[in-house]
């Protein structure tokens, strides 16, 4: 649609053929059907085939297959066949892998996907904002992105940040008015909003006109990067790590070609066993198996409701040392409910109001009239300090509807938390009133009067000490203080914020938040996990420290701060006092980057929660940026890492516990594929310098890897969660994955692998027969290499966490079994897969053999277990 903004809203609907209802149901399908889903276009996805192929463009895995067909021209086709079909079998599997891992990813973001607000068929829905069509009547609110290109319909200050498209980081106002101009700019736009935007303040109602690829945002974006999720640090840094290993490897499978080729091996044989030996002992699945691993971890964490955004978080969720928390609705209930009322120089209890009295009548009705909140048919909607409002004159028959309804609003300025007041206008008797409701703190220092049942009087210094005292009592219950205060204006004055002054105090109401029954056991799990929680919030210090007390954040006074006092302080002087405080009041959230900041300068992990549309910076700032899934707004959800569907402050503490479970099973996961290729490796490393006969056949290390890299080595990373993990102290920043103790265990487990194998090896070559020799030292290590996923499933002993708990080992190693001894046992596949038929004793040899490394190393972490006991 061209020029809608020199147009008014109203030509703009009938245009677009809609009513003041919205579309329904019908146009909606039609105009999908025409227009597509609102959403900008993403480079297409690979199909099934070209990850496939994908698989089999590995520079080694082509080499491999040449010198298969190399082998198969000068006679060994029996040979090339199973090479190619275990070729083939591999990449199938790393297919289905990763198919696998792209789905759940898919799933995870579709959980995490925007939301809007339109009118439809005449009633306010909330749809996927992907779902939103030309036409639609679109709601915004304070927080929430604008998800299409639209006319502004309705008006209420709506200031929208449009940084995104016009690079400008001031917020834009906006209005009405149809603009008669030709060549206007996207920032001088001021009736029409853009998807990419969010809104800073206010509201606004918008007739979508342009969704997708056709909005602003669309035509600049042109295609995605990519659908895919960027690698994870872990991964990055575990490419590198296969990049050099990939090296070492080569250079030894160079040498082990060298050595043959001296004693006067077949040459193709000898080159065939080399880049076997590299195709095996490369573990090209690192990065895809730590994306299954991190997949189906968050897929349990959705399940206990943390929505992972960004899949890097998992990983930095292991080490957080702090988490940083808002309290309302997060460490409390977020359920409000009016305490007291300060009215008339009297406390009065919430169910002794005397409606008779007019000042008393007037406090619970102005409580009403600055409000937005309200109940359809006993659902609450709104925000829950206005809820208790609500629900307090519902004790006394009064109707928020009727009654706004008789005194009709004319004007607003929103509740912002940075303002922390609100105020509207209404009409009262043909008279103007403004009605001005927030923290008593901000609305003290604009008060020039005080009513009580004897009239209005100058506001003094006395006046204000009282009121102040009554303040701090209540606060020191924990209780919410809101005060109340109005002014008369004349007729059709427009109001701004420097109207916010020269009030006349009228009373103050507290409500109480109560803490949620789980926060103190959290925060308790917190501090014996080595995490420090700290409450960050726009509430009163009185209050917020009340409410740390009780679940246990905070133990003395002095460790509460208010965001006036950090404002003093430099940098440097924050970051040394960071670690001595547990409770920020009545803050911003710029304080909340610098809080951020200040933790992590001193090597911590953060985490921090935020639910508003300010929050953004100090949500991307963190390690992990929690936002609130319920009564967070979209902006803030759209800059954090995970966000909460149950707004829960144990929930994080959960998520938390998690992320470190999901780590020790990658390094467990990760441990287990080096450990079994370093087996290998040794294993004919030893046989070639000590000019023994080859233990293997290409083939055998082919077959190994198939078995052994891929479904054993997920099962690891999918062992169940180890309930002591928050017994211990987190991760340090700088502890690397791939340390110098995880070296040791990779190479001392490899060797007991390799000495098994060879000790089944030589005794298979003391029968004379190298076939039988090469057989038994085949079954070895794959066998050995299966059973060590026992080994590799924790630090701790199978005694301590239970040999049949991990329930995916065993499937996965049974199956590496069969498929064993199918091959083992089949005569039809003996010949192919160079296999000799092997009598008891030799297959009781390979068991006991392939049941050592298990044994030694299963008794070795009983004995160090035994050992830190004693210490
Ligand atoms: P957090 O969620 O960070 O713990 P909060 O939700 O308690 O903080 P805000 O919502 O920013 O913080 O509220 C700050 C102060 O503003 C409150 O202490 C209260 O005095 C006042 N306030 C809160 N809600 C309203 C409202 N709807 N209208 C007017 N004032 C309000």
């Amino acid at each position: 649609m061209k020029d809608v903004f020199r147009k008014t809203s109203s030509e703009v609907l009938k245009t677009l053929d809609v009513t003041e209802a919205g579309l329904n149901t019908d146009d909606v399908h039609k105009r999908r059907e025409q227009h597509g889903y609102n959403e900008l276009e993403e480079s297409k996805r690979k199909s099934s085939l070209q990850v496939f192929v994908e698989q089999l463009k590995d520079f080694l895995v082509i080499i491999l297959i040449v010198a298969a067909l190399i082998s198969a021209f000068l006679g060994e086709i029996e040979n090339t066949i199973v090479i190619m079909i275990v070729v083939i079998l591999n990449a199938i599997l790393g297919t289905v892998q990763h198919v696998k891992a792209e789905q759940s990813l898919n799933s995870l973001k579709a959980l995490s996907s925007p939301t809007a607000k339109v009118l439809r068929n005449g009633i306010k829905e909330e749809v996927p904002s992907r779902e939103i069509v030309v036409g639609d009547i679109l709601y915004l609110d304070t927080g929430d992105l604008v998800s299409a290109d639209g006319r502004l319909h309705e008006n209420n200050s709506l200031q929208i940040n449009e940084s995104s498209l016009t690079g400008e980081s001031l917020n834009a106002s906006k209005d009405l008015e149809p603009i008669d101009e030709d060549d206007v700019s996207i920032g001088d736009k001021k009736n029409m909003v853009f998807s990419g935007s969010f809104v800073t303040y206010g509201r606004g109602v918008v007739v979508v006109t342009n969704t997708g690829m056709k909005t602003e945002i669309g035509k600049i974006a042109n295609l995605l990067e990519s659908a895919k999720e960027k690698k994870t640090p872990l991964q990055a840094s575990l490419d590198t790590f296969g990049k050099y290993l990939a090296v070492i490897i080569i250079a030894i499978a160079v040498l082990i070609f060298a050595i043959d080729l001296i004693r006067g091996n077949d040459v193709v044989d000898s080159f065939m066993f080399a880049v076997a030996l590299a195709v095996a002992a490369i573990p090209e699945a690192l990065s895809s198996i730590v994306t299954i691993v991190l997949a189906f971890g968050t897929q349990k964490m959705a399940k206990e409701n943390a929505i992972v955004r960004k899949l890097h978080a998992v990983e930095s969720l292991g080490g957080i040392s702090v988490i940083c928390s808002d309290k309302t609705g997060t460490l409390t209930q977020n359920k409000m409910s009016v305490q007291q009322v300060y009215v008339d120089n009297k406390i009065v209890e919430h169910d002794q109001l005397d409606l008779e009295t007019d000042i008393q009548n007037r406090i619970l009705l102005m409580s009403l009239l600055c409000n937005d909140s309200e109940t359809v048919d006993n659902k609450e909607i709104g925000d829950p300090t206005e809820i208790a409002l609500v629900n307090f004159g519902d004790d006394y028959d009064y109707d928020e509807k009727i009654i706004r309804d008789k005194y009709t609003r004319v004007e607003e300025l929103p509740f912002d938390s940075e303002r922390k007041l609100m105020s509207t206008v209404n009409k009262y008797d043909d008279k103007y009133y403004m009605v001005t409701k927030g923290a008593l703190d901000v609305l003290i220092d604009r008060l020039a009067n005080i009513e009580t049942s004897e009239g209005v009087s100058p506001f003094t210094e006395s006046t204000k000490q009282e009121i102040e005292k009554v303040n701090k009592e209540f606060s020191m219950n924990g209780l919410r203080v809101l005060g109340f205060a109005y002014k008369e204006i004349a007729e059709g004055e427009n109001i701004d914020f420097k109207d916010e002054n020269d009030l006349t105090f009228i009373g103050l109401i507290s409500m109480m938040d109560p803490p949620r029954t789980e926060s103190a056991d959290a925060v308790a799990a917190c501090i014996a996990a080595g995490i420090k929680p700290v409450m960050i919030t726009g509430d009163h210090k009185i209050t917020a420290s009340a409410i740390a007390k009780k679940i246990g954040i905070l133990k003395h006074e002095s460790e509460a701060v208010e965001g006036f006092e950090i404002e003093k302080w430099s940098d440097d002087e924050l970051k040394e006092k960071v670690a001595n405080i547990s409770v920020y009041a009545r803050v911003s959230p710029e304080h909340k980057i610098r809080i951020v900041r200040a933790w992590q300068e001193k090597g911590n992990v953060v985490a921090m929660t935020g639910d508003g549309v300010n929050d953004g910076p100090a949500l991307k700032q963190a390690d992990i940026g929690v936002a609130m899934g319920i009564t967070g707004t979209e902006v803030a959800k759209e800059a954090s890492a995970i966000v909460l569907t149950d707004d829960n402050f144990s929930t994080i503490v959960k998520a938390i516990s998690n992320g470190r479970s999901i780590y020790a099973n990658i390094q467990n996961s990760i441990k287990f594929l080096l450990a079994g290729n370093t087996g290998g490796v040794l294993a004919v490393l030893y046989a070639s310098i000590l000019a023994l006969p080859v233990p293997f056949a290409a083939v055998h290390l082919l077959f190994i890897n198939l078995l052994t890299d891929s479904l054993p080595a997920i099962a690891v990373g999918l062992e169940p969660h180890d309930k002591d993990i928050m017994k211990e102290k987190p991760r340090g920043i700088n502890t690397p994955l791939l340390n110098k103790s995880f070296a040791l265990r990779v190479l001392s487990e490899g060797l007991i692998i390799a000495i098994a194998t060879l000790i089944a090896f030589h005794i298979g070559l003391s029968t004379g027969d190298h076939m039988v020799a090469s057989t038994m030292a085949f079954s070895t290590l794959c066998l050995a290499r299966l059973f060590h996923g026992f080994n590799a499933r924790s630090n701790q002993s199978l005694f301590k966490i239970g040999l049949f708990t991990n329930k995916y080992l065993w499937f996965a190693v049974i199956l590496g079994v069969v498929l064993l001894h199918i091959v083992l046992l089949l005569p039809a596949l003996q010949g192919i897969f160079k296999i000799a038929p092997l009598n008891a004793a030799q297959f009781g040899t390979i068991y006991a053999m392939s049941l050592m490394p298990l044994v030694v190393i299963q008794l070795y972490k009983v004995l160090v277990g035994k050992v830190n006991l004693v210490k």
